[in-house]
């Protein structure tokens, strides 16, 4: 017998089995209902007759009942991804209900017919419509067996009738019981392959997207984050803030301590420069070598370079010694935004956020300088 028990895969099951329920009551109470209509309008002709209409009626009026509480239960479940064992009890429930009222209408049945319908819808309905661990199926469709095979004796007078019936009923409890563990096992292998799948995207979209040696974005997510953020930024009216970032002196860093050193300086660099861009509502790419891009949407220039400085002296403070160039290891940083009535792209913004770099490098380095400031210097400078 096979039993599984991965968590997520059992609680997708009985996830399903809970949309699964609502949706039987759904069709059960309609059909039940027509059902008693059926019933009680046809006259009857004898009392044998009588009992077993009346039977009939009092078992659909207990199925739609049933199918009340259960279709109430799994509309208060359904969005409850917690309630694993509520859950699993509910279809427990649902399934016990189904083969019960089943063998009900087989018992009033026998009273006018040799026909055990009934009985086979109900086990049929439950092996497919429920997915049901093995263990459970093997348990209830043996004691649905015996209580089928015990109660039609009261009811059916005819002994090679009965012997019929019993053998009959044997083959659909142990047909239901196949099905069950054909569908539960099929249910498994494919939920277990989808889980597969799924790792397997996330993995694609880790190399794809992200950075390997840091953990932050790569170049190609970044930019497509800021082209985001731009038709977002366009639409909303908002300023859009980009941040380019270089680290000082990092060659002569990795020439005195190595190269292994050097890359967790840039894993602890990126980090310190995500963990503020995503506070300020942003995101941080590696844009190169040892440069950084960080994108903050709703941001304008000034906010943006409160920010920076921010980032500046949060690097210098993880006191990563540079030896022979400073003190510690430091930033340089050039911030620009898109200004309102000056319609820009994404490369207009990375490269004037660029120049903006590369001026707080000439002017010595650990420093931010912004766009608006560089631009409005240029125009001033002979
Ligand atoms: P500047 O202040 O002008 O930026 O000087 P710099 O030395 O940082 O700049 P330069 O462009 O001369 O050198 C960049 C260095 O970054 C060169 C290379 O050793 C280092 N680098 C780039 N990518 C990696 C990497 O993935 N790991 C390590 N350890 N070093 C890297
Ligand atoms: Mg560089
Ligand atoms: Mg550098």
């Amino acid at each position: 017998m096979h039993l599984y028990n991965d968590r997520t895969i059992l609680g997708t099951i009985a996830s399903i089995n809970t949309r699964r329920i609502l949706l039987l009551a759904l069709i059960a109470i309609p059909f039940s209902t027509s059902f008693i209509i059926m019933f009680s309008l046809s006259p009857s002709s004898d009392t044998n007759e009588l009992t077993w209409r009346v039977g009939i009626i009092i078992c659909h009026a207990m199925l739609i009942s049933m199918m009340l509480v259960l279709g109430s239960l799994s509309l208060l479940l359904r969005n409850r991804s917690q309630a694993y064992l509520p859950k699993r009890i509910l279809t427990c429930f649902a399934a016990t209900v189904v083969l019960t009222i089943g063998v009900a209408i087989v018992y009033f049945d026998q009273l006018v017919t040799a026909s055990i319908t009934p009985f086979m819808v109900a086990c049929i309905v439950t092996s497919t419509v429920l997915i049901l661990r093995p263990l459970v199926s093997a348990l209830l469709f043996s004691i649905t067996f015996i209580a089928y095979a015990v109660m039609i004796s009261y009811t059916q007078t005819d002994q090679a009738i009965l012997l019929s019936n019993r053998v009959n009923g044997l083959t659909i409890a142990a047909v239901a019981g196949l099905l069950s563990v054909i569908f539960w096992r099929a249910t498994v292998t494919d939920l277990k392959n989808k889980q597969v799948i799924m790792d397997q995207q996330k993995k694609l979209e880790m190399l794809a997207f992200y950075d390997q040696l840091t953990g932050i974005c790569n170049r190609h997510k970044i930019e497509e984050v800021l082209r985001e953020e731009l038709l977002i930024s366009k639409e909303k009216r908002q300023a859009c803030a980009v941040i380019m970032v270089d680290i000082d002196h990092f060659k002569p860093f990795n020439d005195a301590n190595g190269h292994l050193a050097g890359d967790q300086v840039l894993i602890r660099v990126a980090q310190t420069l995500d963990t503020i861009a995503q506070k300020s509502g942003g995101l941080t790419g590696r844009f190169g070598g040892e440069e950084f891009l960080i994108t903050l949407g709703n941001t304008s220039e000034d906010a943006a370079v409160t920010v920076a400085h921010q980032m500046r002296e949060e690097t210098e403070a993880l006191h990563i010694e540079n030896n022979g160039v400073g003190k510690y290891l430091t930033i340089s940083l050039g911030v620009t935004a898109t200004k309102a009535d000056v319609a820009s792209d994404a490369e207009q913004l990375i490269h004037e956020a660029d120049r903006s770099l590369y001026k707080a490098k000439d002017r010595g380095r650990n420093l931010v300088v912004q766009y608006s400031d560089l631009v409005h210097g240029l125009k001033h400078e002979p």
